[in-house]
């Protein structure tokens, strides 16, 4: 069966401004062997035109627009496929703004049908303005669930997701959240990986190459798809056995996938990642969700429901 990747980003392409060691000759692989391959970030913010520019800058050259899928043109697909004549109110960025323009979704700074949340620092009047439509009945979407994305080693920022959880806070009314792990996303990304494709799409296997659980290898699960885990990111090893979902297999970086393209031969130092057997807890566990809540300190999951 012939292979088709899916590739995060950031931890797994890219690290703050750093090509990750390997990710060059894995891109050069898929390109010899005519293996079709697609950049899938719930990064809302670039266009996949930016995205095109960045890899440039970090050493890849060739790509083109249509090598990216960004969360933001995942919302947009949503909204055109299933709400095309609606108009929104926006916390976003370009990329999000520009995705939306394309599906043909207005602006309407006067009576929205959507709230559409993504990656960006909104003002609090913005944020006042939002919390005013959803009350008059507004539905609210967010492009991905990220309560914090990673910026440098040791630092994050705050992310779609929490900006979304501002919102059903204040107004009681859930979010829709598309992007990863949303299998609108995957179904999405396959059908536009596959769409140049001579053979039929449906004789490919599809493998997601991710470094986050709750994001990359959950939705993939769930979607059907293989789902390598590399190490190079969010998700370390130690934290596997807190996911009831697990990937497929676990590599140290995409240098080694690259060489198992490369020379045909499964990849020797695949990790093993066997769960422990399970452990009562009753210590450590609250009976209030105040007490649950500083539990999770220092840091949520990148999502909530991971
Ligand atoms: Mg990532």
């Amino acid at each position: 069966m012939k292979e088709a990747y899916l590739l995060d980003m950031d931890g797994v392409i890219y690290r703050e401004d750093h090509l990750i060691p390997g990710a060059l000759d894995l891109i050069d692989a898929f390109r010899e062997n005519g293996i079709p391959f697609l950049f899938l970030t719930n990064n809302s913010m670039p266009t996949p035109e930016d995205l095109v520019v960045k890899m440039r800058h970090l050493g890849v050259e060739g790509l083109s627009a249509r090598h990216f899928y960004t969360s933001a043109m995942n919302t947009a697909d949503f909204l055109r496929e299933t709400y095309p004549e609606s108009t929104a109110f926006v916390l976003g960025e370009g990329g999000l703004l520009a995705a939306l323009k394309e599906a043909g979704i207005a602006n309407d700074p006067i009576g929205p049908g959507f709230v559409i949340v993504g990656e960006g620092y909104p003002s609090l009047e913005k944020l006042n303005k939002a919390h005013g439509y959803l009350e008059k009945g507004a539905r609210l979407v967010a492009t991905n669930p990220d309560n914090w994305c990673p910026v440098e080693a040791t630092k994050t920022r705050p992310g779609a997701g929490a900006t979304a959880a501002y919102l059903e806070a204040s107004t009681g009314r859930p979010a829709y959240y598309l992007g990863k792990p949303n299998a609108f996303m995957f179904s999405r990304a396959c059908r536009r990986m596959l769409a140049h494709t001579t053979t039929d799409p449906g004789s490919y296997r599809v493998i997601m190459v991710g470094d986050t659980m709750e994001t990359d290898i959950r939705g993939s699960v769930e979607m059907g798809l293989r789902a390598y885990l590399v190490l190079t990111g969010s998700s370390r090893l130690e934290d596997l056995s807190r996911y009831v979902y697990q990937p497929t297999r676990v590599l140290p970086s995409v240098k080694e996938l690259a060489e198992e393209i490369r020379t045909g031969k499964p990849a020797e130092c695949q990790l093993r990642h066997e769960l422990p057997p399970p452990q009562p807890r009753r210590a450590g566990r609250h009976q209030t969700d105040i007490e649950n809540y500083r539990g999770r300190y220092p840091r949520p999951p990148m999502t909530r429901g991971g």
